[in-house]
């Protein structure tokens, strides 16, 4: 089965709830299943990264802060599923480029745009700059990630707005601007689904971590930047509505295993999520 993580950077769980009507109908009409993931600490950006894809904690893959700048040296989705001969792809921001492709220095010249079977990544649309950090519309990474789709048919496709976390760096979790750009995710998330669903596609939506009230404040424990949803489209069939259950980050990479038919390595031992 071919699948799509829409990782929606610093997307809390109570917000998502509220504003994100469009995946909260598919919820309600049981066409998709939800979820309270539980994230990884620290509720960091690289950490999470590498944990959703590995299945590991930071403490095992060592990606323990934004600054370890580093390819993942872990199985990791996108290793295993193209050392099974499928193909990947994803529209997000570099530091996954640094990750996975192991673009470091990461040159935006060089690394922003790679068609290449022989990486890990290797469809990849990479945005943002080193030391700049500019950030990219999300309409322009959604755009960037259905262009992805339709051209080359990915087995795995990463799709990765950074939008939610500007907002909330700049006014935190409990902002007009924060809430804004939520609902504006969910629009375009309402404008991608159907397009790619027909195509055979199980469409996860999920959060490397939250954001607290405070602008700029996300890294530790408490609710507001752990609780992240978990929302599974699945392409056949129905979802099973909100389940009211939380699970760990540390499953949804080897759920993804099961979905794509590739096995579960043994780094992964969090049990995957039955669908
Ligand atoms: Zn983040």
């Amino acid at each position: 089965m071919k699948v799509i993580v829409v990782l929606c950077d610093a997307l809390r769980d109570d917000v998502a709830a509220a504003q994100m009507g469009y995946l909260e109908h598919l919820v309600e009409q049981k066409l998709a299943t939800r979820y309270t993931a539980i994230a990884q600490m620290p509720t960091m950006s690289r950490p999470n990264y590498e944990t959703i894809h590995t299945g590991v904690p930071c403490s095992v893959h060592g990606i323990t802060n934004n600054y370890e700048v580093r390819r993942s040296n872990m199985p990791n989705i996108f290793s295993l599923a193209q050392k099974q001969g499928l193909v990947t792809a994803a529209s997000a921001f570099y530091w996954y480029s640094e990750l996975y492709n192991g673009t470091v220095p990461y040159d935006p010249v060089m690394h922003r745009e790679v068609d290449d079977e022989s990486l890990w990544i290797q469809h990849g649309r990479f945005y943002g700059v080193p030391a700049l950090h500019t950030e990219q519309p999300d309409v322009e990474v959604f755009a960037a990630g259905g262009m992805l789709a339709r051209r080359f048919y990915p087995d795995y496709l990463l799709i990765h707005p950074m939008q939610l976390d500007e907002a909330g760096e700049n006014y935190g979790g409990d902002s007009v601007q924060y809430r804004r750009a939520v609902i504006a995710q969910d629009t375009i998330i309402a404008n991608l689904v159907p397009q790619l669903k027909p195509a055979g596609y199980t469409i996860l939506v999920t959060a490397d971590h939250g954001m607290n009230n405070d602008p700029s404040t996300h890294g530790g424990s408490r609710p507001e930047v752990r609780h992240v949803p978990l929302y599974i489209i699945p392409a056949d069939g129905d979802g099973v509505g909100n389940t009211g259950q939380q699970v760990s980050q540390l499953q949804i990479a080897p759920t993804i295993c099961n979905l794509l038919n590739i096995p579960i390595p043994e780094t992964m031992t969090a049990p995957p999520i039955e669908l």
